[in-house]
This record gives C-alpha cells, sequence and structure tokens, in this order.
C-alpha cells in the first residue's frame, strides 16, 4: 500500500493532519523476533495532548449532531480501507508484537468486522418509549454521547482492542483520543491511517503517541476528557481507574486474567488437549483470556498429560513471518524477562517442568525474544506460578478430585476474566456455569477469545465491572436523557 505512511518515522495525527510531537524525541518499536527497528514514534507531551484533546473537544460539537447513519458511513468506508491494507496491517503487526501472520491477519479482520459491526449500529434504536401517567403526555429516553474520550490500548491486540473502543465510541456521537501501547503504535499508526483515509472530519479521532506515564496518565487527568478506556495490566489500571474516579470522570478497565480450563473425568480428551493448545499457547500465551491454569481431574490427569505433552512436542516455533510458524516470540525483552522469571519461580517452589521451560537453540532464533512452550507437572493452588497473571507460553498442570474442588480452585485467584470446562454432564455444566468466578464461561471450548456481538470483560480485578463489545459498549459510551413533553 503506497498512502499508508511508507517512512520509518510516524507522527500524531491530530486534528486531521499528522504532525511531529513538540519533544523532537522518538521512542522505537522492536521486532521481537529478531530486535530489528519497525519503527519510530512520537514520544509526546502534554502540550501534545492538550492539543489532541482540544481538537477533540472541539470536533465533537458538529460529530455529535450528524445521524447516526451518517456515522455509520464513515466506518463502512474505514472498514474497507482496513480490509483492502489488511495484509499490511497484519504484517506490521507480527514485525511489531511477534504474533503469527495468520492469527495477526486473523486480529484484522476482526477488526474489519468490529467496524461494520458498529457501522450497523448507527442505524439503530438508541432509547425506549416509556409510557407516561399522564395521557396526553409523551415520555421517552434518549441516548447521547458522553464528549471527548481517551482510549489507552495494549499491545497483545494492536488492532482489535484499539478498534472496538473507537468505533463505539464515534459511532455514539463521541470523538476520541487514542494512545495506543509504545511497543504496538506503529501498527496503531497504519489503522489510524485507515480513518483518516476515510474520511472522518478533523479531530473526531486523534492518535498520540508516547510513554505511557505521560499520555496515558495525562489522558486520565484531563479535565476535558470525558471517558476512559483502558485495557491492560492491573497495576497501571488501577491507577488510571483512582485518576479518572478522582476527577468524576467515566472510566472502565480490563485487566489481567488467570484463566482455569478444567478436565473433567468424562471430557472429550483429544477435544480438551486441542483447547489447551489453542487457548494457552496461541499468541504466544499473552492473551488475557489465554488458560493458564489446566485443572484435571485425577482419573484422567495422566493419560491428559500424556496427550497434552505430545502436542505441545508438534510446535514449531519461529518468526511469526514464516510460513510454518505455530508460535512467535514473547513480546519484547521484558516479557521475556517476566517469563523467564515465572519460569524459575515455578522450579524453586517445586513443581516440574515437563517440557520446555527454555529456548530455541538455533542462531536465528537466539535473536529474538523467544521461549519454548513450557509445562509444569503438580502445581499447587498457593504457588505463584498458579496465582500471578505470567502472559506467556506457560501452563500450569493442577490435580483435583472432584468438580466442586477444580472450580474451588478454578476461583481461588484475584482475577475472574474467563474460565471453561471440558465435561459431557450437563449437571457439571450447570453447576460450573454457577459458580465459577467470571465474565466469560465457556463450556466444551477454549477459554481465549469472544465473539464481538457479545459483550466482554471480568469479574473480580480483571475489570471496572462494565462491559465492552456488543450492546454493552452503548451502555458504555453513552449516557440516558429522560424526556417528558407535556402534550
Ligand atoms: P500496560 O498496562 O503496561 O499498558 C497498557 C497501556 O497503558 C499502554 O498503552 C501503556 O503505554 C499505558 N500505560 C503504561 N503505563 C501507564 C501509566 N503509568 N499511566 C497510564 N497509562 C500507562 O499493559 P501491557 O500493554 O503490557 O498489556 C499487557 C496487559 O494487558 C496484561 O496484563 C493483560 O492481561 C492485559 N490485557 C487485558 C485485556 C482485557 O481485555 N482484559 C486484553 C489484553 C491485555 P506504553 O505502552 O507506552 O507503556
Amino acid at each position: 500500500m503506497t498512502t499508508l505512511s511508507p517512512i520509518k518515522t510516524f507522527l500524531n495525527y491530530i486534528n486531521g493532519s499528522w504532525r511531529a510531537g513538540s519533544s523532537d524525541e522518538t521512542l522505537a518499536s522492536i521486532n521481537p523476533a529478531n530486535r530489528e527497528v519497525v519503527g519510530y514514534v512520537q514520544s509526546s507531551t502534554r502540550e501534545d495532548l492538550n492539543e489532541a484533546v482540544e481538537a477533540a473537544k472541539q470536533a465533537q460539537k458538529e460529530w455529535r449532531k450528524l445521524s447516526g447513519t451518517e456515522r455509520g458511513n464513515l466506518l463502512f468506508k474505514a472498514a474497507d480501507i482496513l480490509e483492502k491494507n489488511l495484509d499490511e496491517v497484519a504484517e506490521s503487526m507480527t514485525r511489531e508484537m511477534g504474533k503469527t501472520l495468520p492469527e495477526a491477519k486473523g486480529e484484522t479482520a476482526r477488526g474489519v468486522a468490529i467496524l461494520r459491526y458498529y457501522a450497523g449500529e448507527g442505524m439503530r434504536k438508541m432509547g425506549d418509549l416509556i409510557p407516561a401517567s399522564d395521557g396526553t403526555a409523551l415520555q421517552f429516553s434518549k441516548r447521547v454521547p458522553l464528549g471527548v474520550v481517551g482510549a489507552i490500548t495494549p499491545w497483545n491486540f494492536p488492532v482489535a482492542i484499539p478498534i472496538w473502543k473507537v468505533a463505539p465510541a464515534l459511532i455514539y456521537g463521541n470523538a476520541v483520543v487514542l494512545k495506543p501501547a509504545t511497543e504496538a503504535a506503529v501498527t496503531a499508526a497504519k489503522v489510524i491511517e485507515c480513518f483518516n483515509q476515510a474520511g472522518f472530519s478533523k479531530g473526531v479521532i486523534n492518535l498520540i503517541t508516547g510513554k505511557g506515564s505521560v499520555i496515558g496518565q495525562g489522558l486520565a487527568e484531563h479535565q476535558d476528557v470525558a471517558v476512559i478506556t483502558f485495557t491492560g495490566s492491573n497495576s497501571v489500571g488501577k491507577q488510571i481507574g483512582q485518576t479518572a474516579a478522582a476527577r468524576g470522570a467515566k472510566y472502565q478497565l480490563e485487566m489481567g486474567g488467570k484463566n482455569p480450563i478444567i478436565i473433567a473425568n468424562d471430557a472429550d480428551l483429544d477435544q480438551a488437549v486441542a483447547a489447551v493448545l489453542s487457548g494457552g499457547l496461541k499468541s504466544t500465551g499473552q492473551k488475557c483470556t489465554c488458560s493458564s491454569r489446566v485443572i484435571v481431574q485425577s482419573g484422567v490427569y495422566e493419560e491428559f498429560k500424556e496427550k497434552l505433552i505430545a502436542a505441545v512436542k508438534t510446535i514449531k516455533v519461529g518468526n511469526g513471518l514464516d510460513a510454518d510458524t505455530w508460535m512467535g516470540p514473547c513480546a519484547s525483552e521484558d516479557q521475556y524477562n517476566t517469563v523467564k522469571y515465572y519460569i524459575q519461580k515455578g522450579i524453586e517452589e517445586g513443581s516440574q517442568i515437563l517440557i520446555g521451560g527454555d529456548s530455541p537453540e538455533s542462531e536465528e532464533l537466539k535473536q529474538g525474544f523467544y521461549v519454548n512452550p513450557t509445562v509444569f507437572d503438580n502445581v499447587t493452588t498457593n504457588m505463584i506460578i498458579a496465582q500471578e497473571e505470567i502472559f506467556g507460553p506457560v501452563l500450569a498442570l493442577m490435580k483435583v478430585e472432584s468438580i466442586e474442588e477444580a472450580i474451588d480452585v478454578a476461583n481461588d485467584v484475584e482475577f475472574g476474566l474467563s474460565a471453561s470446562i471440558f465435561t459431557k454432564d450437563i449437571s457439571k455444566m450447570l453447576t460450573f456455569i454457577d459458580d465459577i468466578d467470571a465474565g466469560l464461561v465457556r463450556v466444551n471450548y477454549e477459554t481465549a477469545g469472544v465473539e464481538l456481538q457479545a459483550p466482554f470483560g471480568g469479574m473480580k480485578a480483571s475489570s471496572s465491572h462494565s462491559r465492552e463489545q456488543g450492546e454493552a459498549a452503548k451502555e458504555f459510551f453513552t449516557t440516558t436523557k429522560t424526556v417528558f413533553i407535556k402534550g
């Protein structure tokens, strides 16, 4: 694609034009497969942020007055442009954060689908007719936008997460300032170029890159940002939530997980192994909904373990751009060090590595941040590797006697994002659905992912308890006016 900035230094997109930050400093985005620089992005300042917020504030005044259909038509255009540029955007994602090209293409296609879903929302109802006790009066509710939305996003889904925040915010009449994760900011710039080409009026959508502590925190603090939507780590999320709450801004936090997958004695073990592989190790275990605790009933523990190890042995680790790679590198050196730290912790805590724990030997892969898929045996719930989010290709096998014990163990963490059970027994399924602490509940399916038209979010420390995606986004990105007209 010739039009999506071929240059290596990417600019901010503020008030309808690409422009440099005021500091003259840039931040490098590094390919975790080989440490090459994928691109440089602006290390923006608070002054740049103020400009972006002011542009959004002014633009929103007119944007909110367009009809939903008019706003939707622009989102349809952005979807078409992203679809046309899918290969370039996906390749950029693989080079920036390491996931395999088929996964990156799948994620970009999902971004297109999300845009179209919310484009269609422009033609759906935005309120209810409510009977008035006075027969001559008309009473109705009307959903209205909130103003400027600040979106702060992580690197692990650099296309889908920004889009599932930006698209609903826009369709409901808000303007947006997006601050993407620095590690995936080049990909974010390419996505925003699709919005630029779609012809949104200036200031409606703005992209500003820079350090989280400067631009992310700045958005949370900014008086003119009415709404903060954040996906990322718990520590940063908590701080953002406190900052937003202190000034009365609406906020939404989607954070970590320590997702369990329960394998009952009557499970189809081949299906369960496939789900653990896909849900636990795809994207190198760097999905917030990844399975990281595999809780297996004792009757099938040994057989399941054998099948799992046989399957893990088939995984080809490599550069995500290579056609035969099943699993790419960790997304960054920091992430690599974190994964290695937890592997060491697991060993010190006394659980045994059944496979992995090390890095690939080849000279080519030594340049990157690779960790082989790792399975720990005999993990108990008190261990650090059973409690803390690792965000890497590490599975903890845990043995339990009963389904009740399995659910107790599954719930014995601070998180509650996604959970799954493999069983053929309907009563076990129903018990699990009722008793598990998780926002996403799966039966005979992997923990990772959720359909874009369904609500997404977690319980306990995984979320601030609102939901994203589907109709839930309308709840978050609008407020209600109750109108009473006396006839
Ligand atoms: P971080 O919390 O480190 O970063 C998320 C975003 O916040 C980035 O844009 C980052 O900017 C910014 N940021 C960093 N520090 C601050 C700060 N002090 N104030 C304001 N903003 C800041 O998370 P990661 O990007 O490392 O993402 C991984 C985490 O995200 C995992 O814990 C994972 O579970 C969670 N996650 C949750 C999902 C969910 O929906 N529940 C989905 C995907 C991921 P910068 O990059 O410049 O540091």
